[in-house]
């Protein structure tokens, strides 16, 4: 694919480079990781890496699946790591491909450090995580100065797949108005009640995207207080993000605004 004429990094045989692939749109693929599918002989991806980007790979790589398929069970952490070690030792360019972002819920630390353990040489690309291009393109700005100066992230499933239990739930909700919670959908009904019980109005705007920035988008407006019925009855599947806060109410006015499947694929919440 041809880049702008940039002075851009020759990916050296033997190298791991760990890059985001953004949150879906083919678009929202940074400089740096299409020149890393230019040039890469091995490409290892995840579940959430679609086939248009896929696409972008230079016609002679390898792809490689990492991720969880047909209800089988995913490689274990340690035997993708162990991969792509064993590629790089090979002499190969390695290209680790993620969605979203590597660092943001991506298990790309974990990668990393192995990398670093076994003394192979990377670089991190960073990529447009869904909790932040996702959501804009679902017309729900993170932040706006007459609602919230922060913003908390989280994820709705730790290391053994459980709501994070470690959380300080009453603290949280007091100090963040504005909520993102990725992998929000396996346990929405425990964290929406966790999140109630540490103090949150069911009145409370919260919001749930699914697909975000691909063509299938669809963004679904409710309140805490309704929200799984809602996903339930709208039948919302993950990939989704959960947003909590007031922003959500501006969708009424950017979800309509912009030129992406927003508006066709927007659901309104089931009353
Ligand atoms: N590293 C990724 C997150 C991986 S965790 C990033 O920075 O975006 C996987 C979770 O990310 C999904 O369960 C979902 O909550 C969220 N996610 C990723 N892509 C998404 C998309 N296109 N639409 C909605 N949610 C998405």
């Amino acid at each position: 694919m041809q880049l702008p004429a940039l002075d851009m990094p020759v990916f050296q045989p033997g190298w791991v480079w760990l890059a985001g692939a953004g949150p879906g749109d083919p678009g929202l693929l940074t400089l740096h990781a299409v020149n890393a599918l230019n040039q890469a002989d091995v490409v290892i991806y995840d579940a959430l890496v679609g086939e248009a980007i896929l696409r972008c790979a230079r016609p002679n790589a390898i792809l490689e699946y990492a991720g969880k398929r047909g209800g089988k069970p995913s490689p274990k952490q340690r035997d993708i790591s162990l991969r792509l070690v064993e590629l790089a030792q090979a002499g190969k360019r390695v290209l680790r491909l993620k969605g979203g972002d590597p660092f943001v819920f991506g298990r790309g630390a974990e990668e990393a450090l192995a990398l670093h353990e076994s003394g192979i040489p990377f670089r991190i690309i960073p990529g447009i995580s869904a909790g932040i291009g996702g959501l804009a393109y679902a017309g729900i700005p993170l932040t706006h100065r007459d609602t919230n100066s922060c913003v908390t992230f989280l994820t709705g499933h730790n290391a053994s797949g459980e709501v994070p239990d470690s959380l300080d739930w009453a603290a949280m909700v007091r100090a963040s108005p504005v909520l993102v919670i990725y992998m929000a959908m396996k346990h929405l009904d425990l964290l929406v009640a966790k999140l109630r019980h540490a103090g949150l109005s069911g009145d409370r705007p919260a919001a749930l995207v699914q697909d975000a920035t691909l063509p299938q988008m669809r963004v679904l407006t409710s309140t805490l207080g309704r929200i799984c019925a809602d996903a339930q009855a709208a039948g919302i599947a993950p990939p989704a993000l959960l947003v909590v806060g007031e922003v959500v109410d501006l969708h009424a006015a950017f979800g309509r605004s912009d030129l992406q499947a927003t508006l066709n694929s927007s659901c309104q919440a089931a009353s």
